[in-house]
C-alpha cells in the first residue's frame, strides 16, 4: 500500500525518486510528494493525485526538465519520496508527504498508522506544536524535532529512536534534517521496506521494482531497524541503537518481469503467465513420483494429531483459502476452517499447539495477515506460509514457506498469484493426505500429473478470450451480477465476484446455488446477469434445478464448464468451455475465464483496470 522512495549519492535524486515513485503506483496511492534539501532549506513539493502532476510541478519550478525525466538542474543529490493511501485525514495536497517539523528542519514520508497519535499530538500541541494536516503522520515530524532539542543534543539519529520509541503502530519511515545534509534516516515496522545497495549511492524503497534498475544488491530491513544511508555507507542498526551486521541478497530477477511488455494493462500480461506461473509453482516440486517439500516441518503424526487447519487470509488468497478448505478436507478428513485475517485476530480463535494454521498472502506483508500469524504463532500452531515475495515478512515469520513462483505482480486485482496460491494448497493437500495415508500411491501420483497438465489446460482458456471479451461488450453496462456455484464451484464464485467488483465497480454477489432461493432470489429480474461455474460433475444436476430457478425469473445466465458437459448449453443463455478438468482442480483453471470477464468488462467501462480506485496492492494497514 503506497510507498517511499529515498536517494542518496552522486546522481541527480529527482529522476530517480519520480521513477521510483512510478515503480510503486500498482500498489495504490491518491497523493505523492518529495522532499530534498537546498541551500540549506528543506523543500517539500507534494500534491494531491496522480504522480504526474507532481512531475509537472517539478518540471514548471525548473526541478526537472521537460518531456522526459532528466533533471534540469543537479545540485540535488538526496531526497526521499512519498505516494501515500489516506488512512488518517482525506486525500488534499496539506496531508500529502513529505510532512515537516515545527521549525522545518526535519522532514519525515511514512506509510502505516501512528496508532497513539491521538496522545502524542495532544502531548506536542500542549508542547506548543501547531499542525497542518490531519494526518497520524505529523506527529512523527513534530516528535523527532522535540527530542532533537530537547533530549537528544541534536543528534538526529537519536531523535529519531527517541520518537520511535514512544510510537505505537505500524511504520516505514524516511527522514531528512537539514543539519545533516548528507544523511538520511529510514525505518520500519509492520510496514516494508528495503534497502538498495550502489556503488557510491544508496537507496530506501518500500519494494525492490522501485529501485532494481538501480541495483539488484538488497537489504531486506527488518520490523523494529532503522537505517543510516550516506553515499557511501548503509549501516543497520536496532530501535536500541545496537549495531546490526546482514548481508545484502542478490536479485535476479530482472526489472522486466515489472514491466507490461507491450500489453495494454499488467492485468492481461498477468493473466497470460498464468500457465508459466503455475509450471514453475508445481514442477519443480514435482521429483520422481514424489512432491518434494524441502524441509516440510510436519510429520505423519503431527498431521494426524492435528485436531484442526485454519487458513488464515484476506481478499483473493482468503479466497483460495476457501478452496483449500474443500480439498484438505476431502483428501485429509481433517476439519478446516477459513477465516479472514481481520476477524480471526480479535476472536480469541481455537488454536493450540495441535493447531495447523496456513496463511496465504500474494505480498507476505498484509498487515491484517501477519497479526494473524503472530497470534496463532503465539499460541503455540504450527504456521504454514504460501506467499509470493520473498524476503517478505510472512515468509520470515512462519515454521514453513512455500512460495508461489508467480513473479512480480502489479495489477491490483490479484491473478496468476491465485492460481499459484491454489497451485501451492493442491501440492500441500496431496502431501498431507498421502503421508497420513488417506490417499493410495497410485492416487498421489495421478494427482500430480493432473496438476502437470494444469498450464496447457489455462493457455486454451486463454486462447480463447475473445469469446469472454464479446460476452463482457454485450453486458458491460450490467448494474448487478450474481454468481452461484456449489462445492468448489461456490469457492471459484467468490473470488469471480471480487474481481468483477474490485476493478468494474459493479455490484456483484456470489452464492452458493441452493442458497439464493432463501432470500437473494428476490433481486432477479428480467435480464439480471447470473453467471454460474459448472465444474463439478456431482453437482450438475442441481445446479441445474438453481439455473432454472433464476432463467424463470427473467435471469440471462452465462455457463462455465468443461467440455464434456453438454447439458449446460441447453440451460444456460451462453456457455464458455474449459478444458476437461478433474472436479477437485477445476477452480485454478476455470478462474481464468471469470478473471478475463471481469477485465473485458472493466475495460468496456473505460474504468483504471491496474489501479481501480480506493484500493491498494499490498495492504499494510489495518
Ligand atoms: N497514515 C498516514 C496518512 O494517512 C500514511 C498513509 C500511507 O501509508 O500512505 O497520511
Amino acid at each position: 500500500m503506497c510507498g517511499i522512495v529515498g536517494y542518496v549519492g552522486d546522481k541527480d535524486a529527482l529522476p530517480i525518486l519520480i521513477r521510483g515513485l512510478k515503480g510503486l503506483e500498482y500498489r495504490g496511492y491518491d497523493s505523492s510528494g518529495v522532499a530534498f534539501i537546498q541551500n540549506d532549506n528543506l523543500k517539500v513539493i507534494k500534491k494531491k493525485g496522480r504522480i504526474k502532476i507532481l512531475e509537472e510541478m517539478l518540471t514548471a519550478d525548473g526541478y526537472l526538465s521537460e518531456g522526459d525525466d532528466k533533471p534540469a538542474q543537479s545540485d540535488i543529490h538526496m531526497g526521499i519520496g512519498h505516494t501515500r493511501w489516506a488512512t488518517h485525514g482525506a486525500p488534499s495536497d496539506e496531508n500529502s508527504h513529505p510532512h515537516l517539523s515545527e521549525n522545518g528542519r526535519i522532514c519525515v514520508v511514512h506509510n502505516g498508522i501512528i496508532e497513539n497519535y491521538i496522545e502524542l499530538r495532544q502531548l506536542l500541541t500542549e508542547k506548543g506544536y501547531t499542525f497542518i494536516s490531519e494526518t497520524d503522520t505529523e506527529v512523527v515530524a513534530h516528535l523527532i524535532e522535540y527530542h532533537f532539542y530537547f533530549d537528544c543534543n541534536q543528534d538526529i539519529f537519536a531523535s529519531v529512536r527517541e520518537a520511535l520509541l514512544e510510537i505505537e503502530g505500524s511504520y516505514a519511515l524516511g527522514v531528512l534534517c537539514t543539519d545533516f545534509p548528507d544523511l538520511m534516516i529510514a525505518a520500519r515496522k509492520d510496514s516494508p521496506l528495503v534497502v538498495g545497495i550502489g556503488d557510491h549511492e544508496n537507496f530506501v524503497a518500500s519494494d525492490i521494482p522501485a529501485i532494481l534498475s538501480y541495483t539488484r544488491e538488497i537489504l531486506i530491513v527488518e520490523d523494529n531497524e532503522i537505517i543510516v544511508l550516506t553515499k557511501k555507507d548503509v549501516k543497520l542498526y536496532s530501535v536500541h541503537g545496537v549495531l546490526i551486521q546482514r548481508d545484502p541478497i542478490h536479485i535476479d530477477w530482472d526489472s522486466e518481469a515489472a514491466e507490461k511488455g507491450g500489453y495494454e494493462h499488467f492485468m492481461m500480461k498477468e493473466m497470460s503467465e498464468e500457465p508459466k506461473a503455475v509450471r514453475s509453482t508445481v514442477a519443480p516440486r514435482l521429483r520422481n513420483g514424489k512432491i518434494v517439500l524441502d524441509q516440510f516441518p510436519l510429520s505423519a503424526e503431527q498431521i494426524r494429531a492435528a485436531r484442526n487447519i485454519h487458513i488464515v487470509a484476506c481478499g483473493t488468497a482468503y479466497h483460495a483459502g476457501c478452496v483449500g478448505k474443500y480439498v484438505i478436507e476431502k483428501l485429509c478428513r481433517i476439519p478446516v476452517i477459513v477465516d479472514v485475517a481481520s476477524e480471526f485476530r480479535y476472536r480469541d480463535p481455537l488454536v493450540d499447539n495441535q493447531t495447523i494454521v496456513i496463511i496465504i498472502s500474494q505480498s507476505g506483508e498484509t498487515l491484517d495477515t501477519l497479526a494473524a500469524m503472530r497470534e496463532a504463532k503465539s499460541r503455540g500452531a504450527s504456521i504454514i506460509s504460501i506467499v509470493n515475495v520473498v524476503g517478505s515478512s510472512i515468509s520470515r515469520e512462519a515454521d514453513y514457506v512455500m512460495y508461489t513462483a508467480a513473479g512480480p505482480e502489479i495489477a491490483v486485482a490479484s491473478t496468476k498469484a491465485y492460481n499459484t496460491q491454489l497451485a501451492c494448497m493442491y501440492l500441500l493437500a496431496f502431501e498431507m493426505s498421502h503421508l497420513i495415508g488417506k490417499i493410495s500411491d497410485e492416487e498421489y501420483r495421478t494427482y500430480q500429473d493432473k496438476l502437470l497438465e494444469i498450464p496447457e489446460m489455462i493457455e486454451k482458456v486463454l486462447e480463447s478470450r475473445s469469446e469472454i471479451q464479446r460476452f463482457a461488450s454485450e453486458h458491460f453496462n450490467a448494474d448487478s451480477i450474481f454468481f452461484i456455484g456449489r462445492g468448489l464451484d461456490y469457492a471459484l464464485s467468490m473470488e469471480a465476484s471480487l474481481k468483477l467488483k474490485e476493478i468494474s465497480y459493479i455490484h456483484s454477489e456470489a452464492y452458493p446455488g441452493g442458497e439464493l432461493k432463501h432470500g437473494t432470489i428476490a433481486l432477479i429480474e428480467k435480464g439480471t446477469l447470473v453467471v454460474c461455474p459448472l465444474t463439478q460433475d456431482s453437482l450438475m444436476d442441481k445446479m441445474i434445478s438453481n439455473i432454472q430457478e433464476v432463467r424463470a425469473r427473467g435471469a440471462v445466465v452465462l455457463g462455465i464448464t468443461t467440455e464434456k458437459q453438454t447439458r449446460a448449453s441447453e440451460v444456460c443463455d451462453q456457455v464458455f468451455y474449459i478444458p476437461d478438468v478433474d472436479p477437485l482442480l477445476a477452480p485454478i483453471v476455470a478462474v481464468t475465464p471469470c478473471q478475463l470477464f471481469a477485465y473485458y468488462m472493466s475495460v468496456y467501462k473505460g474504468c483504471d483496470v491496474d489501479k481501480p480506485r480506493n484500493l491498494a496492492k499490498s495492504v499494510t494497514v489495518e
